[in-house]
Formats: structure tokens, C-alpha cells, sequence
């Protein structure tokens, strides 16, 4: 078998693999908690159920628009328009199958071979592997850890500009960390992205996933709207993982190719769950609001359990369903320095599983704080509670 040279640049989400480790622990008889993937137990909304069945039984079961029904890209962009600021328009809106396409379709519309395109690391794997699958070259930034927040690492960006860079990646507010950029970084990035006539995907995946404050979009800086594609997703705001639907916003420049794309790659987005995602849009506000407050409380359950563990740091940010607690005291005093080792001592011991760092890209040179990351979306309080406990006695043994 001879596979094409490009799928060597090909990366993954190996958060699936660690998920498949955990099911085999499972399967031989032990308890798991967990705290691995970035999914959600808790059903999506009733009114998008009830509004998708409904469109089934009306026959909306044939292809349509590739770039998405007009009344859901309408809905989308009045969404957006909402708490951006901004005046986009259905024109400006493609949907997709999910958030994730929008980050391969949106480099395959702006990256040549060759281009050098800054993205998070550690971050959600994709951007490095799309970037090289395109033929880019992935040029890394960090965060550094303050006592409240992420800060973006921004010697790091300036350092990685060249004249080569055609991208900035951001993910506000950002997995695994949940850090949010502040006023001050937004407006220092965007003046950074004029001088360097950058373009910029801003993935806000967690926009909306959000227990204090407000969130504030990058395209709310100047300029900006007509430079960046926004990835938009109902998988996290609407606990609609598996339904697969989200949508390109940006400029129609950027918009029309990424539809001609669509229809390369899959025809349009589903059909009939574009009813339901409007009808979520309009109607669907008290139910998401009823799963935020669940899993604020599954947030301080966590937060709290993790900070009470000797050797631990742990920020707890006002967004995301994500904690990235600092292990670094722990992994040493356990003699356990390396990720994979701790993590697995963890599983076997306790039950409590969840991805690490590495999960997140590769470590860079230098970097010596160690981190893991719980996801709190897919488990209950009392679980978290009972699995955290057994988790610090173990640390502290
Ligand atoms: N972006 C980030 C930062 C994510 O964490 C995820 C999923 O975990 C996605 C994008 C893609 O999600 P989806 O394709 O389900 O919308």
C-alpha cells in the first residue's frame, strides 16, 4: 500500500486515543471518571430536537444551499451581529458540518505552501495539522500562567512574525487554558495584524460557554471584521457535539470560497438540523442557560477539589469547561516526570482520566511547567467530587 506523501503531515486529536484507553480500563472491570474529552452529558435543548424532527417529517431531508439554508445564515449572522458588534450578513455566513471545518477550509482559502501561520501551542490540535497538511509551516506561541489568568506570550508571537507569515491563529477563550484575552492583548494583536498584513482565524468554539462577565470577540477591534474568519459552532453552546453543525463568518471574499469548498467537500451542512439550530437560536435561551449553571457547578466542584491538593495550582477561568491545573510539584514528587507515565499511574490507580499537555502539541524547548487538563463537561458533581478526592490522595501519597 502506497499512501500520498501529504498524509505524513497529517496530524490527529490524540485526546480520542486517551479515551479509548480509558474504555479498555473500563472493560476490565474498573471504575472511570472521565475527565478526558471535551464533550458534554447533558442532552441538547428540547427546542432543537423537537424543531429538527419536525423539519424530518416536513421533508427536509434533500440536499440544499452549500452554504447553509438562508433563514440559518441569517440567524447566525443576527447572532453574531448580537455581542460582536459587528454587521455582518447572511452573505457573510457559510455553515458546516461543525466548528472544526472551518479551520482547514479557511487556511486551504488564504495559505499558500510555504506561508508560516502562528498558532496556539498548546491548543486544539488541528490548526498544526491542517497547517502542515496545507503545506504551511506552523510556527508556535505559548501562554504563561499569572495568578488568575493565561497570558498570551507575546515576545513569543513577535519572535515567530517573519516575512513569510500570511496567519495569526487565536482561540479566545482557549482550550485547554481558558484563557481570554484581555483589552489591552486585543488591541496590541490587532495593531500587530495591521502592521503585518495578517489574516486571522479567531476560533470561538467557547464564546458562549461563559459563567461570569461577558465575552468579547477580536473583530470588535477596528479593522479587523474584514481580516478574520470567526469559527462558529452549536457543539458547546447547545451540547450538540454529535449533530455536527457550525459555520465560517468572515468576509464574502473569504465566505464564497470557503462554500466552494462545501461543495467539494460535502455537498452542504445537514439539512434538517439547520431548522433545529435556528429554532435554538430563537427559542432555545433558558435551556442553555439551565446547562451553563450546571456546569458552573461542576467548575467550582473541580476548582475547588484540585486547589485543595498539596503541589497544585489550578486558574479558574470564568469561561470555558476546561481547568489546566500545574502539576509540575506533583509529577516530581511522585518521580513521575514524564506526562504519559503520571497520567497512566493516575488511571491505573484512581480511575481519574484526562489528557495532559501533550495532548496539545508538542512541548517547546524550555518549557518546564507541567500541566494536565480536566474537562468537567462530560461528568457530574458528585463524581468530580469522589474522583478528585481519590485523585489528591494519590498526588499527596
Ligand atoms: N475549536 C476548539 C478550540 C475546540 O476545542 C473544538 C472542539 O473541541 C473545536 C474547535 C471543534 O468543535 P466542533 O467541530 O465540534 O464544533
Amino acid at each position: 500500500m502506497r499512501i500520498a506523501d501529504r498524509i505524513g503531515r497529517l496530524g490527529t486529536e490524540t485526546a480520542f486515543a486517551v479515551g479509548a484507553e480509558a474504555a479498555e480500563f473500563a472493560a476490565r472491570g474498573n471504575r472511570v471518571f472521565p475527565f478526558h474529552l471535551g464533550d458534554l452529558n447533558i442532552p441538547s435543548p428540547n427546542t432543537v430536537v423537537e424543531a429538527t424532527i419536525r423539519a424530518i417529517r416536513d421533508g427536509k431531508t434533500g440536499y440544499c444551499p452549500n452554504a447553509g439554508i438562508p433563514e440559518l445564515r441569517e440567524a447566525i449572522a443576527a447572532d453574531v451581529n448580537s455581542t460582536h458588534g459587528t454587521a455582518y450578513q447572511a452573505s457573510n455566513v457559510v455553515a458546516q458540518p461543525g466548528g472544526k471545518p472551518t479551520i482547514g477550509k479557511f487556511l486551504a482559502a488564504v495559505m499558500n505552501p510555504g506561508d508560516e501561520v502562528l498558532y496556539p501551542n498548546p491548543g486544539y490540535p488541528i490548526y498544526e495539522s491542517q497547517i502542515e497538511y496545507l503545506g504551511g509551516t506552523a510556527v508556535p506561541y505559548g501562554y504563561v500562567e499569572t495568578e488568575e489568568n493565561f497570558d498570551l506570550d507575546f515576545a513569543a508571537i513577535e519572535r515567530g512574525l517573519s516575512e513569510k507569515t500570511r496567519v495569526l491563529i487565536i482561540n479566545d477563550l482557549h482550550n485547554p487554558s481558558g484563557a481570554e484575552l484581555s483589552p489591552d492583548q486585543r488591541g496590541r494583536l490587532a495593531q500587530l495584524v495591521r502592521d503585518h498584513d495578517l489574516y486571522v482565524l479567531c476560533d470561538e468554539a467557547y464564546f458562549d460557554i461563559r459563567y461570569e462577565g461577558r465575552s468579547t470577540s477580536f473583530v470588535e477591534e477596528k479593522g479587523m471584521a474584514e481580516r478574520t474568519v470567526l469559527l462558529y459552532t452549536f457543539s458547546k453552546r447547545f451540547a450538540m457535539t454529535g449533530w455536527r453543525l457550525g459555520a465560517s463568518v468572515g468576509p464574502t471574499e473569504i465566505v464564497d470560497v470557503i462554500a466552494k469548498l462545501n461543495v467539494n467537500d460535502e455537498s452542504c451542512a445537514n439539512h434538517f438540523i439547520q431548522y433545529g439550530a435556528i429554532a435554538g437560536l430563537q427559542h432555545g435561551h433558558a435551556e442553555v442557560q439551565e446547562m451553563l449553571e450546571i456546569l458552573r457547578a461542576r467548575r467550582d466542584v473541580a476548582a475547588a477539589g484540585l486547589k485543595s491538593i498539596d503541589g497544585v495550582r489550578c486558574v479558574v477561568p470564568h469561561a470555558t469547561f476546561y481547568l489546566f491545573p500545574n502539576v509540575t510539584e506533583v509529577m516530581q514528587r511522585k518521580g513521575l516526570t514524564d506526562y504519559e507515565s503520571f497520567r497512566r499511574a493516575a488511571l491505573e490507580a484512581t480511575g481519574v482520566s484526562f489528557t495532559t499537555r501533550l495532548h496539545f502539541g508538542r512541548a517547546t524547548p524550555g518549557e518546564s511547567n507541567k500541566y494536565i487538563r480536566f474537562a468537567y463537561s462530560g461528568i457530574g458533581t458528585a463524581d468530580i467530587e469522589e474522583a478528585l478526592g481519590l485523585f489528591k490522595r494519590w498526588c499527596e501519597s
